[in-house]
């Protein structure tokens, strides 16, 4: 489905992608692993449209939508949830939600908020408050349902589960496999390796820019180097 070969980054002379091989398949959890400022963030916001790689190509649904921007690949059926949520804090949950559906041209779209609704409740309730009085786990929904309601076939997950509490975050992997289970296919980046690799079906692990490691998810699970590195020692 999604395929980057020899994938370069830079921000100004600073290489951070270097060569970055990576497929995505239909219907599947794929995960990204590795430290800080390994490069998680950058693959996602080059494959998003946010960043132009400099060498390489990405592929998508077998066209070839290297350099395209963030709106041409939105309508292609990729939409990213960032790093920290990215939210419209001083619009409604309603709004934001609204705001996810902009770029489509069907009628369906209020049907469409209503079954997100339904799968995310708490946001039905909260729907007339401001998105920036939800709590963090709140506003997480918030922008996955936001990305579901662009009817992506990709979607892009940057480290949904960053700075919420334990409870919350068994809650967002649990809506990702039901992501999945939906029919759409999900990358996701996380810190939290080992909840992402029981959820996965494969993972790739990243280093200074590099993917240094990759395997099935109960692969890596098992991996002494991923065991030693991103699990801890039992
Ligand atoms: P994190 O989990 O901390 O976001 P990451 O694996 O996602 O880590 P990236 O954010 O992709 O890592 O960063 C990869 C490299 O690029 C790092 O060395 C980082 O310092 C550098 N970098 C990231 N953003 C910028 C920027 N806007 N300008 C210059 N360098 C950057």
């Amino acid at each position: 489905m999604l395929k980057l070969t020899n994938v370069e980054t830079f921000y100004g002379q600073i290489q951070a992608l270097k060569g970055i091989d990576l497929e995505v398949h239909e219907g599947k959890i794929i995960t990204l692993l590795g430290a800080n400022g390994a490069g998680k963030s950058t693959t996602m916001k080059t494959i998003a449209g946010l960043l132009k790689p400099k060498n390489g190509s990405i592929e998508f649904m077998g066209e070839n939508i290297t350099g395209l921007r963030p709106d041409q690949l939105l309508r292609k059926g990729i939409s990213l949830v960032p790093e920290g949520r990215a939210i419209l804090s001083s619009m409604t949950v309603l709004e934001n939600l609204e705001m996810g559906a902009y770029q489509r041209k069907d009628k369906e779209v209020k049907e469409d908020i209503e079954d997100v609704m339904k799968r995310f409740p708490i946001l039905k309730e909260r729907q007339t408050q401001m998105a920036g009085t939800l709590s963090g786990g709140q506003q997480q929904m918030l922008a996955i349902a936001r990305a579901l309601l662009s009817k992506p076939k990709l979607i892009l997950l940057d480290e949904p589960s960053m700075g919420l509490a334990p409870l919350i975050v068994a809650d967002i992997f649990k809506i990702i496999k039901e992501i999945k289970e939906a029919g759409t296919t999900v990358l996701l980046v996380e810190q939290n390796a080992k909840q992402a690799l029981k959820i996965a079906d494969y993972g790739y692990v990243m280093e200074t820019g590099k993917i240094i490691i990759e395997g099935s998810a109960d692969s890596l699970l098992e991996d002494p180097r991923v065991v030693e590195a991103y699990l801890g020692r039992k």
